[in-house]
């Protein structure tokens, strides 16, 4: 057969998440050339609305890159004549039998392929999967049919597993993309060309030189009336179980065979498997409160309207973890997340153990902090990668000072960063999986976390709360001591 063509389906494209990244990632991969000469795009949901009504929905919320503004307006217009909308239930086949009609008519004459973009909510992923497939998947043999499925992945290893044979009583293991968009950020994306391709980090990436490894993500806002969905699942299923531990296998991982997905993916399972199961008292957890500043007032979790006024549901969290392999033997792992924080950030900080029988440990600044190289990665916002070393500060006598040496990706690189779900949309239509997540990689992820979090619940122990806006809890600092580690965002440059 001829030429193929794409059609994208996004399934609750009334929503936030639509209209807030995938139209606009679109926009940006058909503005780049990166889409198929022949696609479509179609929106789904049950909100009644028309193509044209669809089409401002989404243009709305497209912007062109600063360095791509000429004819930004006529290149709009040229992307939402390829939108359209199909208006139906989730869990009944009669809206996705006119979907199907729909397609079929688009794509005449060429080789069909067929992605469905999943951001709805989870009580309603497999009505859709079930619908969707029956319907509107292409006959095998033909092209293909991808669902990419958006987080939650179920609460616990029970949940998740009884969610992964759902979704296989329709469809094959290759057909279902589980997203987690931090893969799809450019600074974890470089971890492992940073590791791996640069003799300097390589030798030392073990339990031989790393004193420890931290993994931090902080949000400067609370949930803000979106609370509903949250308080059923907490930070730790938010951001640690899946964000942070996905950047940590990605760190710790032995090197893959290849840069193929299935390379990678075996060796992202190996290490998470090789994970000690978290206990509770390696564990901190942490509510916001609210509190007044000058004239302003920051609400508390439980001010949220959608939030339970006795809800322990945690804000913030501090875990340490342990892989219990040769490579990373007794070196903590330890991970902070946390929303109504004093700033937003998520990065990555390798504390390299002391130079042993350092020269210059007798000399002015030189304690013992300064004798200790880090590594920072800046996920977000304004990437960077910087290395924290000991320098002598010019002059004639002998003081020591830290200094970075830096890699300010705005300075280097005068482009635009494009945002995670470019990359993870482009990457599905090319049916290249490395970046997503398979179910036994998801299994080992649950295994890891299901035990604490069903003591917490079971206990309903209460979260230490802070102050809206603040660093959040003392408790983290305590977990850190515990093992010998101090925060680096806090305690060496906080910058
Ligand atoms: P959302 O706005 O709450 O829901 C998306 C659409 O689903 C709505 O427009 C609505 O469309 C339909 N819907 C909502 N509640 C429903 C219900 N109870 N029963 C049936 N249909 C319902 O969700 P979202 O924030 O866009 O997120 C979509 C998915 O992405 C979720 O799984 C979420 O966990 C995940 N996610 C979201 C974000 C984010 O930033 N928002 C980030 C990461 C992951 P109709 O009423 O028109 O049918």
């Amino acid at each position: 057969q001829g030429e193929h063509t794409v059609s994208i389906t996004v399934v609750g494209a009334s929503g936030d998440l639509a209209k807030k990244k995938i139209f606009p990632a679109l926009f940006a991969l058909f503005y780049e050339d990166w889409l198929p000469e022949h696609f479509t795009i179609f929106g789904y949901a049950r909100s009644k609305m028309s193509d044209e009504e669809l089409r401002n929905m989404i243009s709305m919320t497209l912007t062109c890159r600063i360095d791509q503004r000429a004819n930004c307006s006529e290149k709009m217009d040229q992307f939402l004549k390829r939108c359209f909308y199909q208006s139906g239930q989730y869990n009944s086949e009669e809206g996705f039998c006119e979907l199907d009609r729909k397609l079929t008519e688009k794509e005449a004459g060429k080789l069909p392929n067929r992605l469905f973009y999943l951001s709805i909510p989870p009580n309603i992923f497999v009505d859709v999967v079930r619908s969707a497939s029956r319907t509107a998947s292409l006959p095998s043999g033909g092209g293909w049919t991808r669902f990419i499925v958006e987080k939650p992945f179920g609460r616990d290893s029970e949940s998740s597993g009884e969610l992964t044979r759902s979704l296989k009583m329709y469809l094959e293991e290759e057909q279902i993309f589980r997203i987690d968009h931090y893969l799809g950020k450019e600074l974890v994306e470089n971890l492992s060309v940073l590791r791996f391709s640069n003799l300097v980090f390589q030798p030392l990436w073990s339990r031989d030189y790393i004193r420890n490894v931290q993994l931090i993500f902080s949000e400067d806002f609370g949930t803000e009336g979106r609370g509903g969905y949250f308080d059923n699942y907490g930070i730790i299923r938010d951001i640690m179980q899946n964000h942070l531990l996905q950047i940590l296998a990605l760190f710790a991982m032995e090197t893959p065979v290849s840069l193929a997905a299935e390379d990678i993916r075996n060796e992202k399972v190996k290490v998470l498997r090789s994970m000690r199961k978290l206990k509770v008292e390696d564990v901190v957890v942490g509510q916001y409160k609210g509190h007044t500043r000058g004239e302003k007032s920051f609400p508390a979790y439980v001010d949220d309207p959608t939030v339970p006024n006795d809800s322990v549901t945690p804000t913030f969290a501090a875990a340490a973890l342990f892989i219990d392999n040769a490579r990373w033997d007794g070196v903590p792992f330890l991970m902070k997340a946390g929303k109504a924080l004093h700033t937003r950030r998520a990065e990555i900080r390798v504390q390299f153990r002391r130079v042993p029988g350092n020269l210059y440990r007798g000399s002015v600044g030189a304690d013992l902090d300064m004798a200790t190289n880090e590594l920072v990665l800046r996920v977000q916002p304004d990437e960077a990668i910087y290395l924290k070393i000991n320098n002598k500060v010019p002059g004639l006598g002998m003081r020591l000072d830290s200094g970075n040496l830096n890699l300010f990706y705005s300075e280097r690189y005068q482009r635009e960063i494009p945002d995670a779900y470019e990359r993870l949309l482009l990457d599905a239509m090319e049916g290249e999986r490395r970046l997503f997540i398979r179910s036994d990689e998801l299994d080992a992820a649950w295994a890891i976390f299901t035990p604490v979090l069903r003591e917490l619940e079971d206990k309903r122990v209460a979260p230490e709360l802070y102050p809206y806006g603040s660093r959040g809890p003392v408790g983290a600092h305590y977990l850190a001591a515990n093992y010998n580690v101090r925060w680096g965002d806090i305690s060496s440059d906080g910058s």
